[in-house]
């Protein structure tokens, strides 16, 4: 038994040595009783190994917040599968290959099963282990299925999937049509942070012993934001349900300065760690709307994030295979920012408070993520891979499978356009209208020229100016392109985003 897991370690080596038959090896990311290997689990033959690797807690510059909620759960999980009768090994090793091995010393040449690894490298150093796969049901699409519909499709529009979900479900639709007569309610859904409202309370998660052991060992005080536990993850999912369903969909897209969740349920996390259940989360929603007069844009809004975009991105990113994260068809080759890793480098109030939000709790909704920290890589030529390294090292939800298809794809637009149709690409205007930041920060987001120029829409015209050739026949741009033919301050445009690029470069901006 591994470090923090207590008594138990001496209660069980004074147990009679059972005969077991298979090892079942749970990921960090599979810790759930009713899915996975675990789905047909048995005591009596089954001997369950988890696996914390030295190169997951220290192979990278891992926000500490993170590697605390993932470690502590995995504990907790472990314990909780001990309490119920299952002889459990958490290992400590240098990677999970070499814990399984232990687990084989103790245990003998036992078959070791999981359910299929979430990501690409995970697979192949279990495959060449010689483990064995059951399906991975963590997500309501395994991947061959999802491979048809991408096989089928001209182009990958999500929406089309999504669709196609919500008639193979039986979710929100009649039949074949939608209910409400609209698939989409984002017309509803792109309302600025409201003023004076008053936000539910944030839940609080208390730590316990285990937390508080592992908060010890990574030299870390974690945040209340996060629960490390089925019961504190099911408190969320009550508590989203309850107190902030009814408002998701018109809010979702804003970013407030009063609050860093807004009305966004908090259960990426533990749906990405397996605390949770796509298929509980949609059904509880479900049955609320069943039971309250909720409004449809926000039960829909909610529904297309979880059996929509989740399972896209997880289809994708295997349909696409292990190359695409290497993609950079715009040839961005800037090296990271400084503000990305300190919240001070910069006088942009929106990214300052962004990165500050990550910093506290590894945490930010879609559209900071999207709209102020992708816009920002993306119109700085910020290269894709060093990016997407920070992506996944800060972000408490950040599997590989999120974060592949999600940034190449869609936040920097390095795969040439096979996920999105455009670049999420915008100037400040945008800002101004979604968040509350503009006012009173050092630039003018109306500005594209000058020392106080917004740099969101200074660096909007350049990175079009640049790029326009490859956007000249994508009639989704053409308008944007239009615009730029009619900048008469272009070339003086041009050496002002050269002034903020290297401010940028140097932390001054
Ligand atoms: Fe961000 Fe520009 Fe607004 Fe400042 S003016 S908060 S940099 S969008």
């Amino acid at each position: 038994m591994g470090q923090g897991l207590g008594k138990r370690e001496v209660l069980l080596e004074a147990l009679p040595r059972m005969t077991f038959e298979r090892i079942l090896y749970i990921a960090h990311d599979h810790l759930n009783r009713s899915l996975g290997v675990l789905r047909e689990a048995d005591p009596a033959t089954d001997v369950v190994v988890l696996v914390e690797s030295a190169r997951m807690t220290s192979g990278r510059n891992w926000h500490k917040e993170r590697l605390f909620f993932l470690l502590s759960s995995a504990r907790h999980f472990a314990n909780e599968l001990e309490a119920e009768g299952f002889t459990v090994r958490y290992i400590q090793a240098p990677t999970t290959i070499d814990g399984l091995n232990r687990a084989r010393d103790e245990f003998g040449e036992l078959p070791i099963t999981c359910a299929e690894p979430s990501s690409f490298r995970q697979f192949a150093q279990l495959q060449a282990f010689g483990g064995s796969f059951v399906v991975n049901d963590f997500f309501l699409t395994d991947r061959e299925l999802f491979a048809q519909w991408a096989a089928s499709q001209k182009t990958f529009v999500m929406e089309n999937f999504y669709r196609a979900q919500r008639v193979r479900f039986g979710i929100l639709v009649e039949g074949k049509k939608p209910l409400g007569d609209r698939w989409n309610f984002d017309a509803e859904n792109r309302l600025p942070p409201p003023k004076n409202y008053a936000w539910p309370p944030y839940l609080v998660h208390e730590r316990d012993e285990i937390d508080q052991l592992v908060a010890t060992q990574l030299g870390h005080q974690p945040t209340d934001a996060w629960a490390t536990n089925r019961a504190g993850a099911l408190r969320q999912l009550e508590n989203f349900v309850e107190h902030h369903l009814a408002g998701f969909g018109p809010y979702e897209d804003a970013i407030a300065a009063d609050n860093w969740a807004l009305h966004h349920s908090l259960l990426s996390p533990y749906l990405n760690n397996g605390l949770l259940s796509a298929h509980e989360v949609v059904s509880k929603v479900l049955e609320a709307f069943e039971a309250r007069d909720l409004p449809i844009e926000s039960i829909e809004a909610f529904v297309r994030q979880v059996i929509g975009w989740r399972e896209y991105i997880n289809g994708m990113y295997w349909f696409l295979g292990e190359d695409y994260r290497d993609e950079n068809q715009l040839g961005a080759t800037r090296k990271l920012i400084p503000m990305f890793t300190d919240s001070s480098k910069t006088k942009m109030n929106c990214v300052k408070s962004v990165v500050a939000d990550v910093e506290a709790r590894a945490w930010t909704h879609h559209i900071p993520r999207l709209m102020v920290l992708s816009n920002l890589a993306l119109t700085t030529g910020t290269n894709p891979q060093e990016f997407l390294d920070w992506m996944r090292e800060q972000f408490i939800d950040a599997s590989d499978w999120v974060m592949v298809p999600n940034v190449i794809g869609m936040a920097v637009h390095a795969d040439g356009g096979k996920l999105m149709t455009k670049p999420y690409a915008s100037g400040g205007a945008y800002l101004n209208r979604m968040t509350q930041h503009c006012k009173g920060c050092f630039y003018d987001p109306k500005k594209r020229v000058g020392d106080d120029a917004c740099p969101f829409t200074t660096l909007y015209w350049d990175f079009l100016d640049r790029h326009k050739e490859t956007f000249a026949k994508n009639h989704r741009m053409a308008q944007q392109i239009d615009g730029l033919k009619r900048l008469a301050d272009l070339p003086e445009l041009k050496l002002r985003a050269q002034e903020v690029l290297s401010g940028l470069d140097q932390g001054t901006i």
